[in-house]
């Protein structure tokens, strides 16, 4: 399946993406866990993306339209691919479409996951991610067995600079501002499907249902 995920941050775009892989090999590509490994590794891109990252705010489309532009002809491509963080805005959807028609690809949908501000605040600030491998852990509902270390890899399970709480206000507001408009651009090109759930079960199911119509 060729999917994009759209919803706010903390809406579950990265969990219900690591499930969908499991069920046809479709690669999961998220443009901030490629963002994070650049700045990570201290790379020409890290270094042009990290402010921008730190305070919340969005990295500049050129930049990410280089990244998609090889990412999505990498071989592992030719399963599928769950986009996760990718598109971000109005002219990055518009780029998408020309840079799919211009290799030759074609995507199934795209998936509007709606939960409730409430439920996607309290998530963020209880978050916490493996800086080693990106598993996704919550203090409340889902802490890694030892406290601080990662239950796959025994990396350090963080929060994320930007999981403070002025990081994920600024997050929120530009997600308002800047990428909400995709919901109403899929919408009229006819590939959109709205799923109101707060589970990512239900979330999989709907995606699913809508495979097979
Ligand atoms: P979130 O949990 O907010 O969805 P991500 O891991 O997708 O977080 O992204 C983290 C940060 O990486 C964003 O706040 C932004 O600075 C940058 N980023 C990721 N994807 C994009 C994109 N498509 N366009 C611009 N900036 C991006
Ligand atoms: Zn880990």
């Amino acid at each position: 399946m060729k999917l994009i995920l759209l919803g706010a941050p903390g809406a579950g775009k990265g969990t219900v993406a690591k499930m969908l892989t499991k069920i046809d090999g479709s690669v999961q590509i998220s443009t901030g866990d490629i963002l994070r490994g650049a700045v990570a590794a201290g790379t020409e891109l890290g270094k042009k993306a990290e402010c921008f990252m730190k305070a919340g705010d969005l990295v500049p489309d050129d930049l990410i339209m280089g990244i998609m532009e090889e990412r999505l002809q990498e071989d592992d491509c030719k399963n599928g691919y769950l986009l996760d963080g990718f598109p971000r805005t109005i002219p990055q959807a518009e780029e998408l479409k020309l840079l799919l028609a211009r290799i030759g690809d074609e995507l199934d949908f795209a998936v509007n996951i709606d939960v409730p501000r409430d439920v996607i605040l309290d998530r963020l600030t209880t978050r916490r991610t493996c800086s080693d491998c990106g598993a996704i852990y919550n203090v409340k509902s889902n802490p890694p067995k030892v406290e601080g270390k990662c239950d796959k890899c025994g990396g350090p399970v963080v929060q994320r600079d930007d999981e403070t709480e002025e990081a994920i206000s600024n997050r929120l507001a530009v997600y308002n501002e800047k990428t909400a408009p995709l919901i109403g651009f899929y919408e009229k090109e006819g590939m959109l499907l709205t799923v109101t759930a707060t589970s990512s079960d239900a979330v999989i199911s709907a995606i699913q249902e809508r495979l097979a119509s």
